[in-house]
């Protein structure tokens, strides 16, 4: 962030360009062309020249972006950045958004690598097939346990019938056969 020199020039008029130059890390020429011509000046020029006149730069600059807060992108907390480019209020919140990113981003170089790579894509096609035929076989067995317990069930029931009134039942099984046979 650069300020312009034309803000705080009229507070500087009392100086000379030397005197001025005392206070910034550049010549009295250059602060000679600042006053002639204008320009910008450094953050830390303005810092330095608005400490000199005993002034926060805040107050001369408005739009001084020196103590302005940033929001954290990882925890939202705000914080004064160090640098222009600063994105997380400090290492743990860069390494701990890092790692949030980072399963995205392998995600990413699989399926480029899937759509780039025969012998990768081939692998990746025998795993799934293989992951889905023990799936399939899992299923089979669980669907063959429910089935098997029904069946136990049933029978259960029928022993019950049976010893409940076992010349019920055997009566009841007679003409149960008698009427498969008028049918078939
Ligand atoms: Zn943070």
């Amino acid at each position: 962030m650069r300020y312009p020199f034309a803000t705080i020039a009229p507070l500087l008029a009392h100086m000379t360009a030397r005197e001025v130059a005392e206070h910034v890390d550049v010549s009295a020429d250059a602060v000679r062309a600042w006053r002639l011509r204008g320009g910008s000046i450094s953050e830390e020029n303005a810092d330095r020249l608005a400490t000199a006149l005993h002034i926060h730069p805040a107050e001369i600059w408005e739009d001084w972006q020196a103590d302005v807060k940033r929001t954290c992108e990882h925890c939202a907390e705000p914080y004064v950045p160090g640098k222009p480019w600063q994105r997380f209020c400090g290492a743990p919140c860069r390494f701990a958004a890092y790692k949030g990113t980072r399963r995205p981003r392998q995600a990413a170089a699989l399926r480029a690598k899937y759509q780039t790579d025969a012998d990768a894509r081939a692998a990746m096609r025998a795993r799934s097939a293989e992951y889905q035929a023990r799936y399939r076989e899992q299923l089979n067995a669980a669907e063959r346990r429910r089935y098997q317990a029904n069946a136990e069930r049933e029978r259960e029931r029928r022993r019950a019938r049976y010893w409940a009134d076992p010349e019920k039942y055997r009566e009841a099984e007679r003409l149960r056969r008698a009427r498969r046979q008028e049918t078939a």
